[in-house]
């Protein structure tokens, strides 16, 4: 097991940096610096999904406990609708064992209870990354206040605009899927009192609308995609009008019960849908990338954050089997293979998922879209639920050891 005087350098303080943070830590046992460019750690007042394959590795990590009773956990599973409200399929909402349900988190508390879980000494705000290289005695970061520090090896959970997968030499472009979302969350006392308390999605006229309780179920997210070029014209997200918002689902072809959960809206802000072609590599000796630096997704399958979670797990499952800080660039070399192929496949997939839910491209026959829309939910619980990102991990360890005694 590689030494406790490691010292690693996470690179932003997300919920993927967080997540980072805590399995070193925990896991692999070494020292964690967390560095965040803003003045406090925060996120957008929004709703995000932790699902089953995140709340394995969080249950490992010793968090889920306070994470679940900070959330909500819906009544049974979710609904896909059609525009008027009828029901198209039921969607997967827990794995396979029955043993985690989807968690609907207000982002703002997942950030706290993440960071609850972290020495908070070891979060550095206000330091805003500009460089990085590697140094003989390892990783060497600067950062625009003027500090310079150096570690034994640096993690990039910097996000989309990700500094540190320059030093990796990656440079994706990002992709516009030419929709935005309008989000924001509701106060369930406004809601009729019968309202369901699980998931829904309404789908229709290249667009889809879905909302799902948070907060002990005190709040709810919604979450509308519709089509639009404005984030060609200039910046990628802003403040927007409900009355805008409105206008997109108006008219007797949408379910009155939408016009209903629409009038509870209060506040929302607009956000541009990016992500970019996987990457041929996240690793350049001690430097390495997790959650959305190495792999920014559409939010269609709800995975970009539950990724960066199993990542955290994969990455300090390999850093705890380095014996020293010389064995850390192989032990990101092999966390790499092993996560690059999942998450390009949950790339490509949430792109078809969108395409699926907002009825585009090849998806125009709807009584395909909806078969699709089944087979997906089968697909969801066994392939990305079920899965256990440590004991993957594990075995890919077993394996690459054995392959080196040959
Ligand atoms: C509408 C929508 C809905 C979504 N719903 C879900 C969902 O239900 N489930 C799910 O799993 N995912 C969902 N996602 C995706 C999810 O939000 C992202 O995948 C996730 O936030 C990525 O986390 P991260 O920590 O990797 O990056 P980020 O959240 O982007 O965090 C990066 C951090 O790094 C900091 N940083 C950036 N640059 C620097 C620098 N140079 N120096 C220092 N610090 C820096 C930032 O300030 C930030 O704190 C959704 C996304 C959208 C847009």
């Amino acid at each position: 097991m590689v030494s406790q005087s490691t010292r690693i350098a996470v690179i932003g303080g997300g919920m993927g940096g967080l997540t980072a943070a805590i399995a070193l830590n925990r896991v692999a046992g070494v020292q964690v610096t967390v560095f965040e460019q803003a003045s406090k750690l925060g996120e957008v007042g929004a709703g995000v999904t932790v699902a089953p394959n995140a709340q394995r590795v969080l249950d490992n990590l010793g968090v889920l406990e306070q994470i679940r009773t900070a959330g909500a956990v819906p009544d049974g599973h979710g609904v896909y609708q059609d525009a008027l409200g009828n029901l198209v399929t039921d969607a997967a909402w827990e794995d396979s064992s029955k043993q985690y349900r989807n968690i609907g988190m207000y982002r703002p508390d997942l950030i706290n209870a993440l960071a609850s879980a972290v020495d908070p000494t070891s979060i550095r705000l206000g330091h805003r990354l500009s460089g990085v290289e590697s140094v003989e005695s390892g990783v060497r970061v600067s950062f625009e206040n003027g500090v310079t520090e150096e570690f034994d090896a640096v993690v990039g959970a910097d996000g989309i605009h990700s500094v540190v997968r320059q030093a990796i030499g990656q440079f994706p472009e990002p992709v516009y899927s030419e929709y935005i979302v309008y989000r924001g969350v509701v106060d369930a006392s406004l809601l009729p009192a019968d309202w369901p308390m699980i998931s829904q999605v309404w789908m229709g006229n290249n667009r889809h609308f879905m909302c799902y309780p948070l907060q002990q179920r005190k709040l709810f997210n919604f979450v509308a995609g519709v089509p639009s070029d404005r984030p060609l014209h200039g910046p990628w997200s802003g403040p927007a009008e409900v009355s805008e918002l409105a206008a997109e689902f108006a008219g007797d072809s949408w379910d009155p019960k939408l016009h209903r959960f629409i009038e509870s809206i209060e506040n929302t802000f607009w956000w541009g849908l990016f992500d970019h072609e996987p990457l041929t590599n996240w690793s350049h000796g001690p430097i390495t990338l997790l959650g959305d630096a190495a792999h920014t997704m559409l939010p269609h399958q709800g995975q970009g954050v539950n990724q960066a979670i199993e990542d955290s797990m994969a990455l300090a499952t390999f850093v705890k089997a380095a014996e020293t800080v010389a064995d850390l660039p192989e032990a990101f070399r092999r966390y790499t293979a092993v996560r690059m192929q999942r998450t390009a496949i949950l790339q490509h997939g949430s792109r078809r998922s969108g395409a699926m839910f907002d009825a585009q491209y090849e998806f125009a026959d709807l009584k395909k879209r909806n078969a699709d829309l089944r087979v997906g939910r089968d697909f969801r619980r066994s392939a990305v639920f079920d899965y256990d990102a440590r004991k993957v991990a594990e075995k890919a360890l077993n394996r690459f050891e054995r392959n080196e005694t040959k």
